[in-house]
């Protein structure tokens, strides 16, 4: 067994249910006194005290999104403002997203989280980590990085995209090991094929991937192009962001850290629990949280408790990679996009027709949004510079929405499918591996 990152990741299960009993209680209790859950307690008649042990986690409410994007800004703080002193949004959204708030004991308490999941992969004091995810609101880039650094490693602050500069990084800096999107990793190995850059050249060990769904196919081409091993990360901005579960050097199941993340799976249709085993969606509490605990927050994220003790000996329960999502969200190249986003901005457009279909394709390992977008007939001129105008317009609007670029074709109206009942919007052609 190799030197624990920190005792509680060898807890055991018994261990585990005590400290999340007693932690329930004062995340329930700092809940209270954010406005948010103060009214929410009010009006179903919950008092803080009834809750007592993790038995009693099924009488506290579900959390959604929208209860988030309701209490935009700032309703569910539990503590003054002034205490926080750090904010992130979720990816790809912008103006009224949710956002989440860190006090300073919140982004320690994070940053271990994230050292434990590094740690765990065989990441050590004296390896130099490079961070190729995008810094800013998106979680994926000071999370990892302040992971990194409270872990020991020399951290490369790369962000994302720019691959000739990352390429010079890594080999300059002989880079031991990266966090990478599983999308951009398969892209910057087919630029090396291209640059006839040969993967020797790079002294990588690990590769941290996530941020988005993945297969174990996917896994595989990674590791052998680059020679690496590389570990599935998961996590989500309103839990933080990376650091709730991460795949041990088993490599079978991502370990969700039970003393930070309390863990439901839940039929998201009914919202009873699924039989142990079962698939369904992942519904979390925050156990440590000061700034903004959040109560039985509803994920999306479609996955299944894997059965069995991990031959690791962690007992953190294992979950299984991430399979879907239980409403309409798109993940392209990590960021998260909902088809409504583009619906609004099409409608805000005059001369936007009646109907319009997304389609997800891949161009050689990267995935691309193509729009095509009905257009009046009073519109569709023969002139071309007037067309061009409107479809470069049309994207540029997107790219301010969705913070990608996406392909716009603009065609007849009444040209596009027509779908009887529910109108399929999206329509999803990368290959499944
Ligand atoms: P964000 O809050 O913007 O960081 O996005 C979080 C979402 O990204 C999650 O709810 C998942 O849908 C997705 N995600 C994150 N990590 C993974 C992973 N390892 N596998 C599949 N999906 C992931
Ligand atoms: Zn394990």
């Amino acid at each position: 067994m190799h030197q624990p990152y920190c005792p509680e990741e060898f807890w055991s299960q018994d261990q585990l249910r005590a400290v999340q009993n007693t932690r329930l209680q004062t995340t329930v209790e700092a809940a209270a006194r954010s406005p948010f859950y103060r009214q929410r307690f009010a009006a179903l008649g919950i008092c803080p005290q009834d809750i007592r042990s993790v038995e009693d986690l099924r009488q506290l409410p579900l959390t959604t999104k929208d209860d988030l994007r309701a209490a935009y800004p700032d309703q569910m703080l539990a503590r003054p403002r002034h205490e926080m002193v750090r904010l992130h949004a979720s990816s790809g959204t912008t103006g009224a997203a949710t956002v989440v708030y860190y006090t300073a004991n919140d982004l320690v308490a994070w940053a271990d989280l994230v050292a434990r999941c590094m740690h765990m992969t065989g990441i050590r004091p004296g390896d130099t980590f490079q961070n190729i995810a995008g810094y800013g609101l998106f979680t994926g880039g000071l999370g990892f990085h302040y992971g990194a650094e409270r872990l020991g490693c020399l951290t490369i602050p790369a962000g994302a995209g720019n691959t000739k500069r990352q390429l010079k990084l890594l080999e300059d800096f002989q880079v031991t090991a990266v966090h990478i999107i599983p999308s951009y990793a398969l892209h910057l190995a087919s630029a090396m094929e291209e640059m006839d850059f040969a993967p020797q050249r790079l002294a990588l060990r690990i590769a941290l991937i996530g941020a988005e769904p993945h297969t174990e196919a996917m896994r595989r081409r990674i590791e052998d192009f680059f020679g690496v091993k590389a570990y599935n990360s998961y996590g989500l901005s309103e839990m933080n962001g990376p650091g709730v579960a991460f795949e041990c050097p088993e490599q079978s199941g991502m370990h969700l850290w039970e003393d930070a993340y309390l863990a439901e799976i839940i039929d998201p249709n009914t919202g009873a629990p699924v039989p142990e085993g079962e698939l369904g969606e992942l519904v979390l509490t925050t156990l440590t949280r000061e700034g903004m605990p959040l109560l039985r927050y509803r994920t999306r994220d479609l996955t299944r408790f894997l059965p069995g003790t991990c031959p690791c000996r962690r007992q953190h329960r294992r979950i299984d990679r991430i399979t879907g999502r239980s409403d309409d969200m798109i993940i392209l190249k990590g960021v998260n996009i909902y088809p409504m986003q583009v619906e609004r901005v099409l409608l805000g457009i005059p001369e936007v027709g009646q109907n319009y279909l997304i389609i997800l394709e891949r161009e050689g390992h990267l995935d691309q949004m193509r729009v095509k977008v009905e257009i009046k007939d009073e519109y569709f001129v023969e002139d071309m510079r007037v067309l061009k105008g409107l479809q470069s317009r049309i994207a540029s609007q997107l790219r301010d929405e969705l913070l990608i670029t996406p392909r716009v074709d603009l065609v007849e109206s009444n040209s596009l499918p027509k779908s009887e009942g529910k109108a399929v919007r999206v329509q999803d052609l990368r290959p499944k591996e």
